[in-house]
């Protein structure tokens, strides 16, 4: 590593005396808490929801820990993985200095926090197949080279796999050669790791300390509306995330539902392995039809395929009442529609309506 991760974070983050809640400063079991200013009462039906929750969220880490098998010292959970994004962006880089750099097509938030960080973010195109161009990427690092954490640098570089919108994956050897070239933390967006299986690049994080895994209970774990992410990292990137997030960042009724959908983990697995051979039926099936120029092979829960007048079908499927993703406008993925993996019945449904669009052209 070129730089240590004291280095790498902004040195007024390091020097940050963090907001001291009543329930950081007494943890312990007690008969009668008067600290908070509570109300001693609850009105509605949601256990202990009068009381603050624990802002370091211990019982969920140790759960998480035990199902998920990731430590549990190493992990920050946030409000969605938007927030560990926007989290990464405010431990790491000093805004109109730092920069971060993304490898595109892929997921929108990284630009988006970039953005409201005041990032500038460099782009470096993936090749037709979405693997990862080696070259361009070299070059673009030899271009934006030169910078180091007081003249303002690349601090943050994300890699997402499976990738959105593509579905497709980085392998870890591409993951390792990137870590052991890039200066600033390498950033691992797993959000649909469930779906593919095979190693995670949390499996790196020992010879590469500057190696940020990210998780969701999103995607395969039935949670969106709970918003629960949650960062694998280095102890020293751990403290500073904790020193700048809200103190109470996750709700009670957030960290009971992601605590009751861990206790499920038997039924979720068994749900990701249907909705993969759903994916596959459906990624067979629309190859077939005619319109359709290429299905990605995808290793998450939704497909991304090229079609001949994506606009027009997207239209199509919306005044039916089935939404997909248009992404056809996006660099990489012209007249492409992202298509999540849903029931088998929404499944049949979509097709219905790609067979009826298909006999109108
Ligand atoms: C869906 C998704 C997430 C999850 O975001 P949450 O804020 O946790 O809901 C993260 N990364 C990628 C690439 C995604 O597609």
């Amino acid at each position: 590593m070129k730089y240590t991760i004291k280095e790498l974070i902004r040195s007024d983050i390091l020097a940050l005396t963090p907001y001291s809640s009543a329930r950081s400063e007494f943890t312990g079991d007690a008969k009668v808490f008067l600290d908070a200013n509570e109300n001693w009462q609850q009105f509605v039906g949601y256990r202990d929801v009068n009381r603050y929750p624990d802002p370091l969220q211990r019982q969920l880490k140790a759960k998480i820990e035990a199902v998920l098998g990731l430590p549990s010292a190493k992990l920050v959970v946030g409000n969605g993985s938007d927030e560990i994004i926007d989290l990464l962006f405010r431990v790491f880089c000093t805004p109109f200095k730092d920069k971060a750099m993304v490898l595109i097509p892929t997921y929108g938030a990284y630009q988006v926090f970039a953005d409201i960080n005041g990032v500038a973010v460099s782009t470096c195109q993936l090749k037709d197949d979405f693997s990862i161009d080696f070259q361009r990427l070299e070059t673009i690092c030899q271009l934006i080279h030169g910078g180091t954490p007081a003249t303002g640098m690349h601090k943050l570089l994300f890699i997402c796999s499976p990738n959105n919108p593509t579905g497709t994956i980085v392998p870890l050897d591409a993951i390792e050669r990137i870590a052991r070239g890039f200066p600033g933390i390498v950033v691992v967006d797993e959000a649909y790791h469930d779906f593919a299986g095979g190693t995670s690049a949390v499996s790196l994080m020992e010879r590469y300390p500057h190696l940020v895994v990210l998780r969701t209970l999103s995607k395969a774990w039935g949670l969106a509306g709970a918003r629960v992410g949650l960062a694998v990292a280095d102890e020293e990137i751990v403290a500073a995330m904790n020193k700048v997030k809200y103190p109470y960042n996750m709700s009670l009724l957030a960290q009971q539902c992601a605590m009751d959908a861990l206790d499920k983990a038997d039924q979720v697995r068994q749900e990701v392995r249907r909705t993969i051979t759903e994916r596959e039926k459906l990624s067979k099936r629309l190859k077939q039809l005619a319109f359709v120029e290429e299905v990605v092979p995808s290793q998450a829960n939704f497909v991304l395929v090229r079609v001949r007048d994506a606009d027009c079908l997207y239209a199509f499927l919306r005044d039916k009442g089935i939404i997909v993703r248009n992404r056809s406008s996006l660099r990489g993925c012209y007249g492409c529609v992202r298509i999540t993996v849903g029931s088998s019945a929404e499944n049949e449904t979509l097709m219905t309506a790609l067979q009826e669009w298909e006999g109108l052209r």
